[in-house]
C-alpha cells in the first residue's frame, strides 16, 4: 500500500478491475443506459419480426405452423415490451443484464428449434439469417458494460446451439440426403466453425467492455489521486439526492480544504505537495465506507458524499477523521514527513431543509467551510 503513495500519478499504476468484478458505479450507470438502448432496439426488432407471422396468420388461419409461429413471436414481443416498460420506469436491477441477454439468446434458439420441428434438423442447424442473430445478441451485451454478462450470454449461446446440434445428431440421421434439399448438406466442420465464431464474438464483446471500462474509469477519475473527479461528483450528487428523496434516507455532504497547503508547496516543493495530496486521498478512501463517494473537488479540496448518514453523524465522522489525519505523519519519501490538518463544512438533507438541491447542499457546506477557516482552521462546522 505504501509503495503506491510514491507514484506520481495514480492512473500510471492503476490495474483495471478483474473481469468478474461487478461494474463500479460509473459503469453501472452506463450499463443502465445501455440496457435501455437494447430494450428499445429489441421492441423495434420484435415489431418488424411480427410482420411476417401476422401476414401468415391472416392468410392461412387454419395452418397449425402459422398459429404456432404467431403465438411464439407475439409472446416474445409482449416480453420485449414488458422489459422496455419496466426499464423506462426505472425498475432496473443488477440481474437484468443477465436475464435480458439470456432472453435474447434463448429466443434465437427457440426460433431454430421451431425450424427443426416445422421443417427439418438441417434447416435449423444450417440456418443463415437466424443463426447470425446470435452475434447481434452477443455484441449487444457489451452495451451493459459488464463483462460477466457477455461471458454468460456467450456461454449460453454456445451451450444452446451446441446442445441443439447434439440433440439433432442423436435423434436424426443428419446425412440423410432428403434433408439437404433446402439448406445444404450436413457438414460437421462448418458447424464447429460456427461454435468457434460464437466464442470469438464473445471474446470481442468482453474486449469492448474492457476498453470501455478503462476509458470510463479514466474519465471519472482524478489523475493525481485516483479519486472521483468533479465531473463524476456532479453526476453522483444528483443521483444520490434522487435516491435519498425516494428512500427517505438522509444524505450528508462534506467539503474539506487542507489548511495552509500553499506553505507545504513553498517549504517542501510541489512534488512533495503532490505526494501529500495522494496520501490524504488514500486516507480518506480507507476511512470512508464503500457506499460513500470521495471526490477531489479542486486543488486541495475534497468532497465526501455520505448516503444514509445524518448530518450530526457525518460531522462526528469528519471530526474523528480530521484528528486522525492531523496525528499521522505523512511519509513523502526521501525521509520527508509532514502532518496536515484540514477544515470542513458539512451539510445534510433533513437537518438542512433549505439544502435539498445539489447546488444548495454544496453552497451550504461551502459557507460552513468558510466559517471553519475564519474561526481559525483545523475544525469541522456543521451548523450556521
Ligand atoms: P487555507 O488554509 O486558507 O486553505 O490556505 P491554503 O494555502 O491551503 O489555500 P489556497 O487556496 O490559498 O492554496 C491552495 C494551494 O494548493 C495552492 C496550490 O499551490 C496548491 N495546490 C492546488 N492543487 C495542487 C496540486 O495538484 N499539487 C500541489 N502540489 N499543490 C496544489
Ligand atoms: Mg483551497
Ligand atoms: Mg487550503
Amino acid at each position: 500500500m505504501r509503495e503506491l503513495s510514491f507514484h506520481h500519478s495514480y492512473t500510471d499504476g492503476a490495474a483495471p478491475p478483474p473481469v468478474w468484478a461487478p461494474p463500479d458505479p460509473a459503469l453501472s450507470a452506463a450499463g443502465v443506459e445501455g440496457e435501455l438502448v437494447v430494450a428499445r432496439v429489441r421492441v423495434v426488432a420484435m415489431g418488424l419480426l411480427m410482420l411476417s407471422p401476422t401476414w401468415n396468420i391472416i392468410h392461412h388461419r387454419d395452418e397449425r405452423i402459422h398459429v404456432t409461429g404467431f403465438t411464439v413471436t407475439a409472446a416474445a414481443t409482449v416480453a420485449a415490451l414488458a422489459i422496455w416498460l419496466l426499464l423506462r420506469r426505472g425498475r432496473w436491477r443488477p440481474w437484468i443484464g443477465f436475464a435480458s441477454s439470456a432472453f435474447d439468446v434463448s429466443m434465437i434458439t427457440t426460433a431454430l428449434v421451431s425450424f427443426l420441428v416445422v421443417a427439418n434438423p438441417l434447416v435449423a442447424l444450417n440456418s443463415k439469417v437466424t443463426f447470425e442473430m446470435y452475434f447481434l445478441a452477443i455484441v449487444a451485451t457489451s452495451l451493459r458494460y459488464d463483462a460477466r454478462v457477455c461471458i454468460a450470454a456467450g456461454t449460453l449461446a454456445l451451450t444452446q446451439y451446441g446442445g441443439l446440434w447434439i440433440w439433432a445428431a442423436l435423434r436424426y440421421n443428419l446425412y440423410d440426403p432428403a434433408y439437404d434439399t433446402i439448406s445444404g448438406p450436413y457438414d460437421p466442420v462448418d458447424l464447429s466453425t460456427r461454435l468457434i465464431l460464437i466464442a470469438i464474438a464473445t471474446i470481442l464483446a468482453v474486449t469492448i467492455v474492457r476498453r470501455a471500462q478503462r476509458l470510463l474509469y479514466l474519465a471519472s477519475r482524478d489523475r493525481l489521486t485516483g479519486l472521483f473527479n468533479r465531473g463524476h461528483l456532479d453526476r453522483a450528487l444528483g443521483v444520490a439526492l434522487e435516491n435519498a428523496a425516494r428512500s427517505g434516507q438522509p444524505l450528508s455532504l462534506a467539503i474539506l480544504d487542507i489548511d495552509h497547503f500553499k506553505q507545504i508547496n513553498d517549504v517542501h516543493g510541489h512534488a512533495h505537495g503532490d505526494r501529500a495530496l495522494i496520501q490524504v486521498a488514500q486516507f480518506l478512501v480507507r476511512a470512508m465506507r464503500r457506499t460513500d463517494i470521495v471526490a477531489r473537488y479542486g486543488g486541495e479540496e475534497f468532497v465526501i458524499l455520505m448516503p444514509g448518514t445524518p448530518r450530526q453523524a457525518a460531522l462526528l465522522r469528519m471530526e474523528a477523521l480530521r484528528q486522525e489525519i492531523a496525528a499521522t505523519p505523512l511519509e513523502l519519501g526521501d525521509g520527508h514527513t509532514l502532518t496536515v490538518n484540514f477544515s470542513a463544512g458539512i451539510a445534510g438533507t433533513h437537518a438542512d431543509p433549505a439544502a435539498e438541491s445539489p447546488k444548495a447542499l454544496m453552497t451550504t457546506a461551502d459557507a460552513r467551510l468558510l466559517a471553519a477557516k475564519r474561526a481559525g482552521r483545523g475544525r469541522c462546522v456543521g451548523e450556521g
